[in-house]
């Protein structure tokens, strides 16, 4: 059996060429691919269409040794990935009886008899097998072409997942020679471009372990990957040296030695110290308090908020004086501190999130332009801390910022840190 050394990916459905759909499935099966030691080379998306889909096939056999399918493997017309594999490898298509039998089971199972249009599913390429679909009624396929393995998997990821780790764990091959190990930090507070000016040639792409940024809205993750080390102790002693450097370079921009979201992070601070949070917010009207609750077991640490949008809600709510608003607005250094120690107050929590700006698109004025964003902190054990942002980008853009800033601001004090963050205007 020969190895997979390299893979690629290919995406189907016109929901993704479209763009109705993101891919993700590559996404994940990617990084997978990667702990496993496989180098994936290339994605790949084609629409509903038999032709494009067996040519792309075709085509992905002949430079990787592993090829994965994702979608089109329902039992409507549009669902062509059996037919496509089928004419790639110029076989005919052949009922399964075991496959029929486990499909009508499935639906069994659940009281119900198989719709006649699920038939279709438990067709394969003669020369193929069936992987078995625990979480929904579409089999998967392997097959062997010349030089490469294909499978197929579902596309919803509920499906896609587990069968592909069924899969690896049996039948993936990654070369025996080849050790990759990789592994990320995350900082937030100084911008892409100006973290590859620190790291200077520690970024150079001949050298091992490879570094590499990614920047998503202020975070901005560093991969480390080692993958000349002769056995996986060096790869690993390789990498913490690595990390080492980084941590001497980066210092306190580093919040995470792992690839830990910011929420998460945050939260994590929070509850190890037993303290608690709430937030204030008006032109990110609950964001921050979705990202924080979007992690399991934020409750330990949240309080819980309020979404302040109108002068009168930031009044009644958490006690912002009506003079200050009318002297200053609402988009104000002296506002954001009212909503952020009127809301410590009243939640009685040991930390208070303040954000109050102008997403845009209209409502920008010269003093006060569109990205205006302030943000308050309150503390119960130290002086507040107010500080004007002006973010650039799409009204989602901008809140997205400040939420993620209002983040790093409390990680800041948390971690017992200074130091001006990406898009800071003044204090
Ligand atoms: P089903 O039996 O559900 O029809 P299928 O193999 O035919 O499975 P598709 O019809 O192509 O899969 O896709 C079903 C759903 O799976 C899509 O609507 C989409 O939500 C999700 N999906 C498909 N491909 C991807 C992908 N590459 N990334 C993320 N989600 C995907
Ligand atoms: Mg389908």
């Amino acid at each position: 059996m020969p190895e997979h050394q390299t893979a690629a990916i290919l995406s189907i459905g016109d929901e993704l060429t479209l763009g109705q759909k993101l891919d993700t499935n590559s996404q994940w099966l990617s990084r997978r691919l990667m702990d496993l030691g496989v180098q994936p080379v290339e994605h790949a998306t084609v629409d509903d269409d038999l032709e494009r889909i067996s040519g792309a096939i075709t085509r992905l056999c002949e430079v990787v040794d592993l090829v994965i399918v994702t979608g089109g493997l329902g039992p409507t017309s549009d669902d062509l990935t059996r037919a496509a594999v089928a004419r790639a490898l110029g076989v005919d298509l052949v009922e399964d009886p075991r496959a029929l039998r486990m499909i009508e089971a499935w639906y069994r199972s659940r009281g119900r008899d198989m719709p006649p249009a699920n038939r279709v599913q438990a067709f394969r390429p003669a020369s193929a097998r069936f992987l078995v679909n625990r979480n929904g009624t579409a089999p998967g396929l392997s097959a062997m072409a010349t030089g490469a393995t294909i499978i197929c998997l579902p596309g919803p990821p509920s499906e896609m997942r587990p069968m592909f780790e069924r899969w690896q764990s049996r039948r993936l091959r990654p070369p025996t020679d080849r050790i990759v190990r990789t592994r990320v930090l995350q900082t937030f507070g100084a911008g892409e471009s100006n973290i590859a000016g620190m790291l200077g040639s520690l970024m150079d792409r001949d050298r091992d372990p490879l570094i590499g940024t990614t920047a998503s809205t202020g975070v901005v993750s560093i991969r480390i990957r080692s993958e000349k080390a002769s056995s996986t102790q060096q790869a690993d002693k390789d990498i913490d040296r690595e990390i080492a450097h980084l941590r001497d370079i980066l210092g306190p921009l580093i919040y995470s030695e792992s690839d830990t979201p910011l929420p998460e992070a945050i939260l994590q601070r929070l509850i190890s110290t037993g303290q608690s949070l709430a937030t204030v917010e008006s032109c990110t009207g609950g964001l921050l308090g979705q990202m924080l609750t979007a992690v399991s077991g934020a409750s330990d640490a949240y309080a819980g908020g309020w979404v302040t949008y109108s002068n009168a809600m930031k009044q009644t709510q958490v006690g912002v004086d009506p003079q200050i608003i009318e002297r200053f607005g609402a988009v104000s250094r002296e506002c954001a501190e009212q909503l952020a120690s009127g809301g410590l107050l009243r939640s009685e929590a040991d930390h208070c999130l303040s954000i109050t700006g102008i997403a845009g698109p209209g409502g920008g004025s010269e003093a006060k332009p569109v990205g205006t964003v302030w943000i308050g902190l309150a503390s119960a054990d130290a002086s507040p801390d107010v500080r004007r942002f002006l973010f650039k980008g799409s009204r989602d853009q901008i809140r997205l910022w400040a939420a993620n800033t209002a983040m790093g601001m409390l990680r800041q004090r948390l971690d017992g840190i200074e130091g001006e963050l990406l898009g800071e205007a003044g204090r």
